[in-house]
């Protein structure tokens, strides 16, 4: 039987109706929360990310400003900029979109953003807070994973739980979260060996890599879950011959598509999985959505734990 789908796209529709509401409440309180989004120059990518993530303000009722310096902006004039919105009362969360021109030191300027505002949940001590389980800020993606997996009813405490990728921003956040809910968790990387072998002990298997159908059917247990967080485009058609050859559901649909635009967006997982997971989350539609709704929870902890609790994550404003 195929994998139940698990509806990344409907579960973050949920979320951003559930922050709705709570914007709602706040600003009746005169306690509006604000989103400061930084963009340098202009990567075409980046400008796609940041327009969604203005438009989800918008949507939500959270106040957002953006902030465009250009190209060849240096990191004092980031570092200004930082320590201006990290004073600024109307301003809860400060984003600082990512990749940096590479003149800018993008780490220092990452370490300037007030804890407290860290919506990306990136900074050190927001690291800190959560892997010693204390209130903090979370990185988007790996929050909505949890969320996929708690909405969808998966048991995660107990479960073998095994994540494929160890980067700062979603494998080792992903497994300390996993972690944290009482998971077994193993972590895998470039240097794995045996990588199969080690992905066929997880109950869940959460897949970060960024390569392209690299978990086929043989690297899952039948019926575990799988966590496809990879984001890929394939173009080339022998790839999406391999990927995409095989008589499996959706398979059509993906080909009017790739012949349309020439292009698919593809995750970690091989389309085969379909065919030995329990559950699993589709690219596009699954973790992707959660990203931004995410930021937008994480918008309002900010402005919260700041204004409302009166006890900010740090003692900064
Ligand atoms: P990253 O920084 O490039 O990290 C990739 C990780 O995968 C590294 O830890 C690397 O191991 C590991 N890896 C690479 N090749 C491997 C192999 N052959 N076997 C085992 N492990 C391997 O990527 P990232 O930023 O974490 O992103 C991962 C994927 O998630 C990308 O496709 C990205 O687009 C996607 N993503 C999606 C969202 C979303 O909103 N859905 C958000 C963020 C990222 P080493 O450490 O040993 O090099």
């Amino acid at each position: 039987m195929p994998a139940r789908i698990l509806d990344g796209t409907q579960i973050a529709r949920t979320i951003r109706g559930e922050v709705a509401a709570e914007v709602a409440a706040l600003a009746a309180a005169g306690a509006r929360p604000g989103l400061a989004v930084i963009l340098v120059g202009h990567n075409p990518a980046s400008e796609i990310y940041v327009r969604g993530k203005v438009k989800a303000c918008e949507e939500i009722g959270i106040y957002s400003e953006q902030h465009a310096p250009s190209e060849s902006a240096t990191t004092s004039d980031l570092l200004a900029l930082v320590e201006d919105l990290n004073r600024r009362d109307t301003i809860d969360g400060i984003l600082v979109q990512l990749p940096l021109p590479s003149q800018i030191d993008a780490k220092k300027v990452l370490m300037a953003v007030d804890p407290a505002e860290d919506v990306d949940g990136f900074h050190p001590v927001n690291v800190g807070f959560l892997s010693t389980q204390r209130p903090g800020l979370v990185p988007c993606t790996p929050a909505g994973v949890i969320e996929i997996l708690k909405r969808s009813n998966i048991p995660i405490s107990g479960q073998e739980a095994v994540v494929v990728g160890r980067s700062d921003i979603v494998g080792k956040p992903v497994a300390m979260l996993l972690l944290n809910h009482n998971a077994t968790v193993t972590v895998c990387h470039s240097k794995t060996r045996d990588l199969a072998a080690v992905c066929r002990r997880a109950d869940i298997l959460v897949a970060a890599i960024g390569r392209a159908g690299m978990i086929t059917g043989d690297f899952v247990k039948p019926a575990a879950t799988v966590i496809d967080v990879g984001m890929n485009t394939v173009t080339d058609p022998a790839e999406f011959q391999r990927l995409f050859g095989a008589d499996l559901p959706n398979n059509a649909q993906r080909e009017a598509t790739f012949r349309k635009k020439g292009s698919v967006l593809v995750g970690d997982a091989h389309p085969d999985v379909v065919e030995v997971a329990g559950a699993l989350t589709p690219v596009p539609g699954g973790v992707g959505p959660l990203t931004i709704a995410m930021l937008m929870y994480n918008t309002v902890k900010a402005a919260k734990m700041r204004r409302v609790i009166g006890a900010p994550v740090t003692a900064t404003k």
